[in-house]
């Protein structure tokens, strides 16, 4: 398959994951990664990185959202075990998650299973953190930062022999002629370049702290949590569906800052780094899947990767290592079955 010529759209973390594993797949295919923004341009970059399924269910099939999910934390529990943590920006962090009506927010079927630590809360651990918190869970995930994560991995492209163009694509027409193949994984961008009215932006902004003291993580209700990260602390957060706005609001600021530090008084003593703001991609089920499109007379071969909503940076290799198998299975399927 030396004459293969394959194209990966985005440079997120779903967009750079897939195209350092197709290339390891295809090594001597001519991989390429277009993409309108890189590294901390993206939404990726923005990401708290914690390793937490939410409750639902990702692939819309509890047993591929599973697969996904293993998948995943085994892919970025490798890297954790055999790599530099400042290098690649994964790594374990334990933490609380409370509530003070709802015993169900703190059990989280998929990581009970999955993580070496999930138990319940003592009441004096949960006297630590001011709410008057009745339910709570103490667990060890892991974390990836994706600042970090995205400048290792644009150093693999690069060592890979992966080929970066910087651009919007405005219609698959537009490139198709020139690969073999294309793996779309532009997220919300997904929105536009496919008509897929499925999805659609939930707004998210987080005040960035210098609290070197905060070491482990603690979520609260209403979105509330505070998760140190490489060198600082993130302030959360918000999910404002259907929001488009990408500027920093002061009252979210306020609302989320006064939130977290009810939970935790001495951030009172943390200094503001910035502000940062994203849209995750929301789609339900996250869409990993092939697809034959005609473009003009030409039947194209698109593997999709985006939708994956909160959960981009939980679940991006799982659903990478699946787009890479349906990539396969593309190639490898007979023109006469189509
Ligand atoms: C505040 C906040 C906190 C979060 N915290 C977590 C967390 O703790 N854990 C977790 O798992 N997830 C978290 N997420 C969700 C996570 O950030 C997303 O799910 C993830 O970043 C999606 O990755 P992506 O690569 O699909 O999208 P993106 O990072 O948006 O990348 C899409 C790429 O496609 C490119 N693109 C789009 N359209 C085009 C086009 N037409 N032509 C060329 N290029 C195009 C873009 O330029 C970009 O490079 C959080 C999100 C936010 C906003």
């Amino acid at each position: 398959m030396s004459d293969l010529k394959i194209a990966v759209l985005g440079a997120g973390i779903v967009g750079s994951t897939t195209v350092i594993e197709l290339k390891k797949e295809f090594r001597n295919a001519s991989v390429h990664i277009i993409s309108e923004k890189f590294q901390n341009e993206t939404t990726s970059y923005v990401a708290a990185g914690i390793f937490s399924p939410e409750g639902g269910n990702l692939a819309g099939n509890e047993e591929r959202t599973r697969k996904w999910l293993v998948d995943s934390y085994n892919y970025w529990n490798n890297i954790r075990r055999t790599q530099n943590f400042e290098m690649t920006g994964v790594r374990e962090l334990s933490g609380y998650i409370f509530s003070r009506d709802h015993p169900h927010i703190v059990k989280n079927e998929w990581l009970e299973k999955l993580l070496p630590l999930y138990r319940a809360a003592e009441e004096d651990e949960m006297a630590m953190y001011p709410g008057g918190w009745k339910y709570g869970s103490y667990f060890t995930t892991l974390q990836t930062v994706p600042g970090n994560y995205l400048k290792w991995t644009a150093n693999i492209i690069e060592d890979l022999g992966i080929k970066v163009e910087k651009r919007k694509v405005s219609s698959f027409a537009e490139v198709c002629d020139d690969f073999d193949i294309l793996v779309n994984c532009t997220g919300m961008g997904a929105k536009f370049l496919c008509k897929d009215k499925a999805v659609f932006p939930l707004r998210g902004q987080l005040s960035i702290v210098r609290a070197p003291w905060i070491k482990e993580f603690v979520f609260g209700e209403w979105d509330t949590y505070v998760i140190p990260s490489f060198e600082n602390v993130i302030l959360g957060g918000c999910r404002q569906y259907e929001s488009y706005d990408t500027a920093v609001n002061r009252y979210d600021a306020l609302s989320m800052e006064e939130r977290c530090k009810n939970m935790i008084p001495s951030l009172n003593k943390g200094q503001l780094v910035e502000y940062r703001v994203g849209l995750r991609p929301y789609r339900v089920p996250t869409r990993v899947e092939k697809e034959y499109r005609l473009v003009g007379s030409k039947l194209v071969k698109i593997v999709h990767n985006y939708g994956h909503g909160g959960q981009g940076i939980t679940f991006s290799p799982g659903t990478s290592l699946n787009a890479v198998q349906l990539v396969r299975d593309m190639l490898t399927e007979k023109q006469s079955k189509l």
